[in-house]
């Protein structure tokens, strides 16, 4: 398994699922910070950004996924002040820009975004600024490596770990499930050699009844990881169960942001912690992400379902793995 939706879409772009004898099987994992998102957060999203009194900021892929009824774009359409942004420190700036409105970054996404959110939480902190907050919806990669692991479903001999979550965090979370599952985890990076590279380690020790962790992505992750960023993270968030779409509560999965920075928590200012959803009936974005399914499987990939029409979040994002087969999928067959 492939943990990250950038490492399938190198996979599908390069067709190196094709190239690869019949015996090795990639299946995509959870690792689309769009995808894993669960509707409700979508539905909060949705709920905070209509308001009049409101800037909504987000990186742009988030705009497009579906909520219940519409999308954060859909919002925007209705006259909503909705801005895509390239960084929350831009939102920060929006947030001194326009004291007279409520400026909310909407922090999505693995080990790799969240500390640059978590400096912004530092930064609203020290000028203090009382109209930036955060609605956090981070997630984290090695409970749910243990989650897929646990389930009675799994058919996985080996991970191919994301390389730039390991930048952040290190490697060193991995040895213990490792050992403790007796599976490979490679540490590879997003180029094509790259994966060729991941998936020879992950062969190599299959091959050879071993079950370790190796670093092939050592040009940028050390065991330890980056330590700066790691203090900016202890700092501000602390771990949680999070809930993901499609697969629910993972336990101790995800991040909060801590009672000294609950000032900046949209969720609490705003009082949309009680939005609960249900995922629709059509969408088997849990079970692709989990690598149960895959995209082609899903009845509407490809017809009701495309990356103009999108009814899922993994049709929708650059990392989603609907997206992925969508585009390279079609042009191999
Ligand atoms: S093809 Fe569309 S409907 Fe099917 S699982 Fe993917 S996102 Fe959901």
């Amino acid at each position: 398994m492939e943990i990250c939706g950038g490492q399938t879409h190198t996979i599908m772009k390069y067709n190196i699922d094709e190239l690869l004898p019949d015996k090795i099987n990639l299946i995509h994992g959870p690792g689309c910070p769009v995808c894993v998102t669960p509707l409700e957060m979508i539905d909060k999203a949705i709920a905070i950004a209509s308001r009049e009194d409101v800037i909504f900021t987000s990186f742009g892929d988030m705009l497009r996924v579906p909520g219940s009824t519409l999308d954060l774009l859909g919002v925007k359409a209705n006259g909503g002040d909705v801005r895509m942004v390239y960084s929350p420190l831009d939102a920060v700036k929006i947030a001194e820009e326009n004291p007279n409105k409520k400026v909310v970054f909407f922090a999505v996404g693995f080990e790799t975004t969240a500390p640059a959110n978590a400096m912004a939480a530092i930064q609203a902190k020290q000028k203090g600024l009382k109209n930036f907050s955060i609605l956090v919806s981070h997630v984290l990669v090695p409970p749910a490596i243990e989650a897929l692991l646990d389930s009675e479903n799994s058919k996985i001999k080996g991970f191919l770990a994301a390389g730039h979550v390991c930048t952040v965090m290190g490697f060193h979370e991995y040895i213990p499930l490792s050992k403790k599952y007796n599976i490979p985890i490679i540490v590879t990076g997003f180029e094509p050699i790259d994966i060729l590279q991941g998936i020879y380690e992950l062969i190599k020790q299959l091959e050879n009844n071993r079950a370790e962790v190796f670093n092939a992505y050592g040009r940028v992750v050390s065991k330890e990881g980056n330590i700066p960023a790691q203090k900016l993270l202890s700092e501000v968030f602390e771990i949680v169960d999070r809930k993901w779409r499609g697969i629910g509560v993972i336990p101790k999965s995800g991040f909060k942001l801590k009672d000294i920075y609950s000032e900046f928590d949209a969720e609490k200012l705003f009082d949309v912690g009680e939005i609960e959803q249900q995922e629709s009936q059509f969408c088997i974005s849990g079970e692709i992400l989990q690598g149960i399914k895959k995209p082609q499987e899903c009845s509407a990939f490809g017809k009701e379902c495309t990356p103009e029409h999108p009814l899922g979040a993994p049709m929708v994002s650059s990392e989603g793995a609907c997206a992925a087969y969508f585009h390279y999928y079609k042009r191999i067959n």
